[in-house]
């Protein structure tokens, strides 16, 4: 919450120019770090921009400043006739008559303004992902990227709104300044009406744009499903992109160094490489494997050549990785005290295999570490078919130190639904579960329910566990592995 955002869309019957311009600084604020945007912003409300051009007096673009010194985020963006809208808009008596259902509409031009930031700074979020940033952590970006290196400006001014860009920017810009106008204003209590009218245009917006595989462009060979001819235009011209662009971005997911497109076994052997690189000890492990398993997905239906492929199954197949066994070395003597309370045996062994009959990858993972504390057995699951993925752990202890044998259990299923069940010898203590968008917290004591907590899909509270408003991101699978003695 931004206090001086709050306080002056508080007044939003009332402002004066220079307090739109304020409000477009700030609003460009919050959504830098709600993209999170690693460069700076240069912003520009120049009014004198040449708006024959493509955007109309809007546009973003990363470059590099020669006064400053530095790469940055140039967003020029001409609003002065949207905000000579809203002036004449806004109520023209200071005090009119609150129940007056036309001083509101001026929110409507508001709402307007800040949807046109809000697309521009979306720009600049696909600028970073495609210009930047080496990790892909948003898989549109792909085409994004691909559509940046190899479309022609025919096809951009044949397609225009249809562009990847545009239509990511266009479902992201109303959704969110409709975000904007519920957090900072009144107006959904105050005047429903004129609320609901803005709700309307945002659905309305929302629903004239079509899925990413549903798009269709204009092209020189006919109307085209525009995923299909971006993936064919780019392959013909992979040959004239600079090698250091498949190296140094994102394509690298997709492409190899040598500007030739990975084939499904490739694809699928870099998913492996990255989920076993991943850190098991990491509190956010099962949701990571389960954004590596949506991004490969994603590439791979995206492309109809690689499907064609995938209707034959692999050969059931069995890799049995020898069992690791790590002992802690101790390189400075002084923290060899410390360290003898942690970990002093760790093992894991995995197993991953195909099963023919069900068409489901199945990995398993078994861990046990040594304590003073005792041993604790870690049993993992994970199923996956297509998109579609469970996850399964158990673990157990006989604390030495407590007398008393633990358990704790985390599951997953692949509609995101979460449960979490910790027992002490044999008796249930704690229970969570996530399910039709609410979480439930029960705590027990002899077998009885003590104490009932809510929260929301989000995680925000219903009612609230000790003064705990919102749970933190991953906050089951978190609780399930703050109990295993990783360090
Ligand atoms: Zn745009």
């Amino acid at each position: 919450m931004n206090k001086e955002l709050e306080e002056i869309l508080q007044n939003y019957r009332t402002l004066f120019r220079k307090q739109i311009e304020r409000i477009i600084v700030l609003i460009m604020e919050e959504e830098k770090e709600y993209l999170a945007l690693n460069l700076p912003i240069d912003l520009n409300l120049q009014e004198n921009l040449d708006i024959t051009k493509r955007g109309e007096g809007k546009e973003t673009a990363i470059e590099f400043s020669q006064d400053r010194n530095r790469y940055e985020h140039k967003v020029r963006a001409n609003v002065s006739q949207e905000i000579e809208e809203y002036l004449k808009s806004r109520p023209k008596n200071l005090f009119f008559n609150k129940k007056d259902q036309n001083a509101d509409n001026c929110v409507n031009e508001l709402f307007h303004i800040i949807s046109i930031i809000t697309h521009e700074m979306r720009h600049a979020y696909q600028n970073e992902l495609t210009k930047i940033r080496k990790d892909l952590v948003n898989v549109d970006a792909l085409l994004w990227l691909k559509e940046q290196l190899a479309v022609t400006q025919d096809l951009i001014s044949q397609n225009e709104k249809l562009m990847f860009r545009e239509q990511d920017a266009c479902k992201y810009m109303y959704r969110r300044a409709l975000e904007y106008i519920e957090k900072y204003t009144n107006i959904k209590s105050s005047n429903t009406e004129v609320y609901n009218n803005i709700v309307s245009q945002v659905e309305e917006q929302e629903r004239i744009i079509s899925p990413i595989e549903e798009i269709m462009w204009i092209t020189p060979e006919g109307e085209k499903r525009a995923v299909d001819y971006l993936n064919k235009i780019f392959a013909e011209r992979a040959n004239t992109i600079p090698e250091e662009i498949f190296k140094d971005s994102i394509l690298r997911y997709e492409y190899n160094m040598d500007r030739t497109k990975k084939n499904l076994k490739q694809l699928l052997q870099d998913k492996k490489i990255m989920i076993d690189n991943l850190n098991k000890m990491d509190p956010n492990y099962a949701n990571q494997i389960m954004q590596i398993n949506n991004l490969y997905e994603t590439i791979i239906t995206r492309d109809i050549n690689l499907q064609e492929k995938k209707v034959v199954p692999p050969a059931k197949e069995v890799v049995e990785k020898a069992p690791e066994k790590i002992e802690e070395k101790q390189q400075e003597p002084e923290k060899e005290i410390k360290k003898e309370k942690k970990v002093l045996i760790r093992e894991s062994h995995e197993k991953d295999y195909f099963d023919y009959e069900s068409g489901k990858n199945i990995k398993e993972i078994k861990e046990i570490f040594e304590r003073k504390s005792g041993k604790y057995y870690i049993d993992t699951e994970i199923i996956s078919k297509e998109k579609n993925y469970s996850f399964h752990s158990v673990m157990h202890v006989s604390n030495i130190e407590t007398g008393k044998a633990e358990e704790a259990e985390y599951s997953r299923d692949n509609l995101e639904n979460e449960t979490y069940i910790y027992k002490i010898d044999n008796q249930i203590e704690q229970k969570i579960i996530k399910s039709n968008n609410e979480i439930i917290i029960e705590n027990y004591k002899d077998g009885n329910i003590v104490a009932t907590y809510k929260y929301d899909n989000s995680g925000k509270a219903i009612v609230p566990m000790e003064n705990i408003n919102q749970l933190p991101a991953n906050f089951i699978e978190n609780t399930f592995r703050k109990l295993i003695p990783y360090n």
